[in-house]
């Protein structure tokens, strides 16, 4: 089964109604992925994303419409390698910790098998080393191989990173960070296109602040809809399924391109000062930010006054590509920025105007 458009990120239900509810109205649109993983919705063993997905997909008319994708990862969710932490998926750092788990998704879904296994929030290569290691996770989901169909890896990495990922022939599928504020693993995207690897672009509102604007949310969907990508949406309620539906259903009546609702979005924020574009090219950063997200954050707080960007920007703090207070202030992203911006500058700038008191 080849993926649709749109797919469902299970990240954002309410309970365990609103999970069956959100999930047969997205199947009825014909939306035939659902992304899940051990710590999505996390109350305790009973609730959580698998259980919740797992009981709404036993009717098998549902189940037979739909791949479903669970995770799980030797890091430690942010740029470590982390500590086995079983019920929330993080530290699998060996086949037997693997197993664990693995068993773990399919009792807590009932499944016997899985259509998609992801490597998850995978971004160094020592992360990925980890997990290729002998004895490591890669072998551990291949003593599975009859309980998955395929593989596929989650990474917030450069595009650079995820292309060495790539490259290793191991995944039919990558699921990255892609919106319209932040294109900057584009490069990523094509080298996927070109080698008939699936492209799932994640975080396509921006942690969701980009929901909060009318007009946004709208192109940031339609933006992606005109890439070679599908779209993962964590959708959290009935109505919201509706609206991705109705995007889905009129792109033929909108006449802007991809490149034009980038500029729109330039219009929007109506300035004349120069400004990142998040175009990614000065990556990578030593200290594993990523300028042209953070600063996309900046850029909407400061000319468009959403203050939802710098709140999302704060929430958001747990992903080292947002921490600009880790910024030495070495220079080298200056020095690579195409558009020749005062890129320091705009970092102090931007950590002086986001960061709120407590997340210094
Ligand atoms: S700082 Fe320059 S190179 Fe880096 S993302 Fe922004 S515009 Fe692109
Ligand atoms: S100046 Fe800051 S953001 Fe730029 S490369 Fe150096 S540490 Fe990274």
């Amino acid at each position: 089964m080849k993926h649709s458009k749109i797919v469902l990120g299970g990240m954002r239900f309410k309970g365990r109604q609103n999970a069956k509810d959100v999930i047969h109205r997205a199947i009825e649109c014909g939306f035939n992925y659902i992304d899940i993983s051990p710590l999505y919705c996390r109350k305790d063993e009973e609730e959580n994303s698998e259980a919740w997905a797992g009981a709404a997909l036993q009717d098998p008319y549902y189940r037979k419409q739909i791949m479903v994708s669970t995770k799980c990862a030797p890091g430690d969710g942010g740029l470590g390698l982390g500590e086995f932490k079983p019920e929330v998926g993080f530290g699998v750092r060996d086949k037997d910790q693997l197993q664990q788990v693995f068993d773990q998704s399919l009792a807590r879904m009932n499944f016997e098998k899985v259509d998609w296994y992801h490597l998850w929030t995978t971004h160094t290569m020592e992360q990925l080393n980890e997990a290729m290691k002998p004895g490591g996770w890669y072998d551990g989901v291949m003593n599975n191989r009859d309980k998955w169909t395929k593989l596929g890896v989650t990474t917030h990495a450069t595009s650079e990173i995820i292309i060495e990922f790539m490259k290793t022939g191991k995944f039919d599928a990558v699921t990255l960070p892609l919106n319209l504020i932040n294109t900057t693993r584009l490069k990523a995207v094509e080298f996927c296109n070109e080698n008939n690897i699936t492209v799932i672009a994640m975080n396509p509102l921006a942690g969701g602040f980009l929901g909060k604007h009318e007009r946004l949310k709208e192109l940031a969907l339609r933006y992606l809809m005109r890439l070679d990508v599908h779209i993962l949406i964590g959708l959290s309620s009935v109505e919201e399924v509706e609206y991705a539906k109705w995007i889905e259903d009129t792109m033929d009546d909108f006449v802007l391109s991809a490149e034009e609702m980038l500029k729109e979005v330039g219009e929007l924020l109506d300035t004349s000062e120069d400004r990142c574009t998040s175009c990614g090219y000065c990556a990578p950063c030593p200290q594993n930010i990523n300028v042209g997200d953070a600063l996309s954050y900046y850029n909407l707080y400061k000319y468009m006054h959403l203050d939802s960007a710098k709140e999302t920007f704060n929430k958001r703090q747990w992903d080292d590509g947002i921490k600009l207070n880790n910024c030495v202030q070495c220079g080298i992203c200056e020095k690579r920025c195409p558009n020749n911006l005062p890129v320091l500058q705009l970092i102090r700038d931007a950590q002086e105007m986001l960061y709120d008191e407590k997340s210094e």
